[in-house]
């Protein structure tokens, strides 16, 4: 496809980043399952090597089939680059990478994924990195916890597990005041939902292993440039601003500007740190992106008619869910997520505990599983799993407490998921 940024978000889905293989015609993106590409010659070899010239070297760094999914997702969420890795895991260290250093912070929502607490919290104090939790419901609380070793500001859109929607603007504003970037993880939203950028974030990273895929085959990750901020504006970000000399003093804002961030992910990221998105994983996920907009107002159709049911229900104490009125959230969702608040909420039971892992263990049609984005639909105690290496008062924080179940709703008959439900509830509250 050519550049036609006038095209809509359901044709850009399935046509953004693709062209017909120049080689055979085929239609469909052929997944290059190759390790390395023949060089024309000695000088093409070496200009590629120094940067002067864009093209394929060695798949740790670069694939044609993972190039196509990196300008797909790129050009659904408005950025100008997006560098694929092998997890959403592996995304959230590449976007911190070229933006921290030993002794530096980011400054973090309390409202993020389980894995991404821990990594937060405990692991990246190996490099040296530290985290500084805050309510980002607070904004006093998120200005009084920048401080100048701050590098960065961390949330998640619509936050896992509650469906908990973050005010971007107000966020954004903060990190813009303050020369920040804003780090917007997008995965529970997608940019069907939810385009952060719109909303001030400089950098969005996605798990593409949740509905970006949407079935649940394999794991991968994406780092989006939104190519607006200036790493030159103050010394504070010298990997992307001074000169790399494992580049012959190159500085990669001077040099590449607004796709600064996307060529340091590739030429030293990926180089050195070798997270790389496999060619298999790019096809699968791109043949799932094919489908997101389909797959994602279907997602919203169901989570509303089950969260409302289940509001409802004598068993249940609470439902988080963004898109029901009741929720605090509910007025953010025509500012942040128009088009609905997502597949994804908890419901606390008033059993507690003991009849949260009665419930799940009751489900037939909803699989207990570690996962969410799913065309099927899944639970999981996060109190006993994801959130298990939390204490009580980080996984209340989190919206994870011990009576909470999270539930990711996924493309079945709305009908089938009740009656499903209902019946596992009976047996829970029994
Ligand atoms: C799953 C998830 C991650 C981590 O992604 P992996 O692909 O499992 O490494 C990060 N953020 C959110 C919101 C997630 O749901």
């Amino acid at each position: 496809m050519t550049d036609a940024p006038s095209y809509g978000f359901d044709t850009l889905q399935v046509h953004a980043g693709a062209r017909p293989d120049p080689a055979t015609g085929a239609r469909q993106t052929p997944i290059y399952q190759t390790t390395a590409y023949v060089f024309r010659d000695a000088d093409h070899a070496a200009a590629l090597f120094n940067l002067q010239e864009v093209g394929y070297i060695y798949s740790r760094l670069t694939n044609p089939t993972v190039a196509v999914l990196q300008e797909r997702i790129a050009t659904l969420e408005g950025g100008v680059g997006a560098v694929c890795c092998s997890s959403g895991h592996a995304a959230q260290i590449m976007a911190l990478f070229a933006i921290m250093a030993p002794g530096r912070n980011v400054v973090a929502s309390t409202r993020l994924y389980g894995g991404t607490v821990t990594q937060f919290s405990q692991t990246i104090k190996r490099f040296g990195w530290s985290a500084k939790f805050v309510d980002f419901d607070d904004l006093d609380a998120v200005k009084a916890a920048i401080d100048d070793d701050t590098r960065a500001v961390f949330c998640e859109s619509i936050a896992n597990p509650g469906g908990y929607i973050t005010d971007l603007d107000a966020i954004s504003a903060i990190s813009d005041a303050a020369g920040l970037p804003l780090i917007v993880d997008n995965t529970s939203a997608t940019p069907y939902l939810c385009r952060p950028i719109e909303h001030g974030a400089t950098l969005v990273v996605h798990s593409t292993t949740k509905y970006l895929t949407g079935n649940g085959t394999v794991t991968g990750g994406a780092i989006v440039d939104s190519g607006k901020f200036d790493w030159s504006a103050t010394d504070k970000f010298p990997a992307l601003s001074a000169p790399e000399p494992a580049y012959h003093g190159l500085k990669f804002h001077e040099t590449f500007g607004p796709l600064a961030f996307t060529f340091h992910g590739i030429a030293i990221a990926l180089r050195d740190l070798g997270m790389t998105m496999n060619p298999q994983a790019a096809h699968y996920t791109l043949m799932g992106i094919e489908t997101l907009s389909l797959r994602m107002e279907r997602h919203v159709q169901n989570a509303m008619t089950v969260a409302g049911w289940l509001e409802t229900h004598p068993a249940v104490e609470a439902v988080t869910y963004a898109g029901l009125p009741s929720s605090p959230y509910n007025h953010r969702v025509a500012q942040i997520c128009p088009k609905g608040a997502g597949g994804l909420f908890t419901v606390a039971l008033k059993g507690g505990y003991d009849a949260c892992v009665k419930f799940v263990d009751s489900l037939d049609l909803f699989s207990h599983v570690a996962n969410l984005g799913d065309t099927r639909s899944l639970v999981i105690h996060s109190a006993s799993t994801t959130h298990r290496q939390l204490s009580e008062a980080q996984q209340v924080a989190a919206g994870a407490g011990p009576n909470v179940v999270r539930i990711s709703i996924g493309i079945e008959n709305a009908e089938d998921l009740i009656a499903d439900l209902d019946q596992a509830l009976s047996k829970a509250s029994a």
